[in-house]
């Protein structure tokens, strides 16, 4: 079977189809060339890149990051498809009853049982900056009222800011790390450390001015500086009788 001369033989047919549709909107268009494009750029290197693709994953790390458009994970650490487990919501929250955030963290570490979460924000974070103001924005307000809360436990530190970027860029680096203080408070991360010593949390600063990262220096394998209430014994498994 010749993969490359089917693939042509399907883009070939998307395009005539595409022809016909003339209410596609630029920027609509625009993902289907694109997708074309990445088709081609990658089966003209291996043509057996998307055999292998389909095959499956075994990625090491999840990164939990913004949903800006800005900060993709694969681009930001330069990796491949396969690489990266991705969850992503605005402001890079974590919160123990967020059951899309659980699932996405307990199959990562229970059955990828990638070794790094990386907790990702981005200096200039919208939904940060809307944490901030006093500004009613609807439904989210409900999440951002998160990221109010770690103002609130930091509100020492960040009220002596005075300067307005400084302050905003200060509550990336403290949400980043109450976040991964939120995720190894939960069960599923704390689990996962009594059965294996190769898991790590991390947290992740995107400077988009330049596109570097700031490890935030909060990495965690252990729930060593967990504070005494939020301990957990072993699971006991009580049976009914
Ligand atoms: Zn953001």
């Amino acid at each position: 079977m010749n993969l490359k001369k089917n693939h042509i033989t399907e883009i070939e047919s998307i395009e005539n189809t595409e022809k016909v549709n003339k209410t596609l909107s630029d920027s609509y268009a625009n993902l289907l060339r694109g997708n074309r494009e990445w088709v081609q750029t990658k089966i003209s290197a291996d043509s057996d890149y998307f055999t292998n693709l389909a095959k499956g994953q075994n990625p090491e790390v999840l990164w939990i990051g913004c949903s800006d458009s800005r900060v993709p994970a694969n681009e930001v650490t330069n990796t491949n498809p396969g690489e990266v487990f991705v969850h992503r919501n605005i402001a890079n929250v974590c919160v123990h009853s967020d059951m899309n955030m659980l699932s996405v963290l307990d199959y990562a570490v229970n059955v990828l049982k990638v070794k790094h979460v990386i907790v990702a924000g981005h200096y200039g974070c919208g939904g940060v900056a809307a944490a901030l103001s006093k500004k009613q924005f609807g439904l989210i307000d409900n999440w951002l009222r998160h990221i109010k809360d770690v103002y609130r436990l930091h509100s020492h530190e960040l009220d002596r800011i005075t300067d307005d970027g400084q302050r905003l860029n200060r509550l990336v680096e403290l949400n980043v790390m109450e976040q991964v203080y939120n995720l190894c408070k939960s069960t599923i991360v704390q689990n996962a450390w009594k059965e294996r010593a190769d898991l790590q949390i991390h947290g992740w600063v995107v400077d988009l001015n330049t596109g570097l990262v700031k490890d935030q220096k909060v990495s965690s394998n252990g729930p060593r500086n967990l504070g005494y209430v939020y301990e957990l014994d072993d699971v006991e498994v009580i049976m009914a009788h």
